[in-house]
């Protein structure tokens, strides 16, 4: 027997093959066992850790085909795995036997200009996304790498260069199409299951597949004043503290992120520079270009730059800056806080990390939120962080599986080196498989209704691939 055949028959042993053959007659999208065509594609995410094999994948590619395999995996009780972009940390877009959804044949991206509204499907990425938006002169906030899925961005919360003006990716979500666990379609809405819409809205894939997901657009660009500034990291301690200051004082329009790293060799970066640690503080400007030079003044006279390139760049490009960075196929491991402030200890604690990079690719961000984000009642959505003004993330990234060890204890270690400052709460959408236990904390005192509300939608906890909350007793 080749090593195919053994593994079509375990998949045939744990989903009888009258039932696939089934759902395969239904399906406008396809089945895929292991070997066939597409099989390889859907089980590989962003994050290489996560190497998981599917019994079989359910290539969907509309909302009845999801309807049919979300009926199948609950009667034949299967662990369910549901996969948007693919860009998730912990991975559980993918399970270890059992059934994959796989929603990345669905990427429609509707824009009604007249109305400022994008429909737009599961399997969508921010590229894609960004692109119609733009062609219409809209944008609405997601996040700062354009390969990332709008799907799982979006239930986790999701913020980027713009959230500051325009909210979380939530805050501009209007509505969006369920299939929870009976299988039955469902619009949740303000109007419509109202308390579906308020768990949506933060509380992850825990109550069903989102089939299609209706966004709020906002007048942006084409073109935003926005770029990099980087200094020696020797800088970092004098300059932290200006950045602090400066992200408490700007208006809503400006976000400046902080990242600590070895410089990539970027053709404006001095080549002595190339792989020295630096900090770079990521700007941008969502509102007009005069307003912008003023409010990235007192920012760009910091200190003694190596670079600055502040300048016009289309929105669509520079919500793409970072993708070099993080490209798929890498080890990843993270770790995340959220602070009120930034204190001292907390970016001593930061900067001491980034002199003991254990693999060139590893480093720490920290994202500068609030704004209308925080404007916004910590309980109005699933998603409880609010008062969050600054998250940094400890990303490590590496290549070689033998460094395993010695990078994830470096995310762990700036972890809790940065805890006794932090608020406690942290963001699902950056927590890394073995944070089960944080998850309640995560929600904070969002936790019981998200749980009464997964006991309506989804008893069995049938969705459960997921930074998980169980239903309530
Ligand atoms: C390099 C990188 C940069 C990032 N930058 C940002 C950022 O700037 N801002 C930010 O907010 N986040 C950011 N993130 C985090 C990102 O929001 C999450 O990784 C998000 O889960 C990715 O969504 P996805 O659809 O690509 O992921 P997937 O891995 O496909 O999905 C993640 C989980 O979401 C659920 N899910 C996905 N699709 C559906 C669906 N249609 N219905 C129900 N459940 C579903 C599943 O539980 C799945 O396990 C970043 C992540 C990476 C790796």
């Amino acid at each position: 027997m080749t090593d195919l055949t053994i593994r079509t028959f375990d998949a045939a042993r744990i989903i009888p093959e009258e039932i696939l053959t089934g759902l395969r007659g239904k399906m406008r999208g396809t089945l895929a066992l292991p070997g066939e065509d597409g099989y390889e594609t859907a089980r590989t995410i962003w994050n290489a850790m996560i190497d998981r094999r599917p019994a079989v994948v359910a290539r969907c590619k509309s909302a009845a085909d999801v309807i049919n395999t979300v009926k199948l995996a609950r009667d034949a009780k299967l662990l369910l795995a549901v996969r948007g972009g693919g860009h998730n940390i912990a991975g559980n877009a993918v399970c270890d036997g059992g059934l994959l959804i796989d929603l990345s044949l669905m990427r429609s991206v509707h824009v009604d200009p007249a109305s400022r509204t994008a429909r737009v499907e599961p399997g969508a990425t921010l590229a894609e996304f960004d692109k119609e938006a733009q062609k219409f002169g809209l944008a609405t906030p997601t996040g700062i790498n354009s390969t990332t899925g709008v799907a799982g961005l979006t239930l986790g919360g999701g913020f980027g260069w713009i959230t500051r003006k325009f909210g979380l990716t939530i805050d501009n979500l209007t509505s969006a199409d369920v299939v929870p666990a009976d299988g039955e379609s469902l619009r949740a809405s303000e109007k419509e299951n109202a308390d579906l819409f308020w768990a949506l809205r933060g509380g992850g894939g825990n109550f069903g597949v989102v089939t299609s997901f209706e966004f709020r657009l906002h007048p942006l660009g084409p073109e935003v004043l926005s770029g990099l500034i980087v200094h020696p990291l020797d800088e970092a301690q004098k300059l932290l503290p200006e950045f602090r200051r400066l992200a408490n004082e700007v208006p809503d329009e400006l976000t400046t992120w902080a990242v600590m790293r070895k410089a990539p060799p970027l053709p404006f970066l001095p080549a002595e520079w190339h792989g020295k640690e630096v900090l770079i503080f990521a700007a941008c400007y969502s509102g007009d270009m005069a307003e912008g030079e003023k409010a990235t003044r007192a920012l760009r006279g910091l200190g003694k730059p190596i670079a600055d390139v502040i300048s016009p760049h289309p929105f669509v490009g520079w919500q793409a800056a970072f993708d070099p960075l993080l490209t798929p196929g890498a080890r990843n491991y993270w770790k995340s806080h959220d602070f009120v402030d930034l204190s001292d200890g907390a970016i001593g604690a930061m900067i001491s990390a980034v002199r003991a990079l254990p693999s060139p690719q590893c480093e720490v961000f920290i994202a500068h939120v609030g704004g209308a984000m925080a404007r916004i009642s910590p309980d109005a959505t699933a998603w409880p962080n609010r008062a969050a003004h600054f998250v940094m993330n400890a990303h490590a990234r590496w290549r070689d599986k033998t460094d395993d060890g010695a990078c994830i204890a470096w995310a762990r270690e700036l972890s809790e080196a940065a805890a006794p400052f932090a608020m406690g709460t942290v963001y699902v959408n950056f927590m890394p498989e073995d944070e089960s236990a944080r998850v309640e904390t995560a929600y904070g005192a969002n936790y019981r209704r998200l749980a009464k509300i997964k006991r309506r939608y989804d008893p069995d906890n049938l969705f459960r691939m997921n930074q998980n909350i169980g239903p309530a007793p």
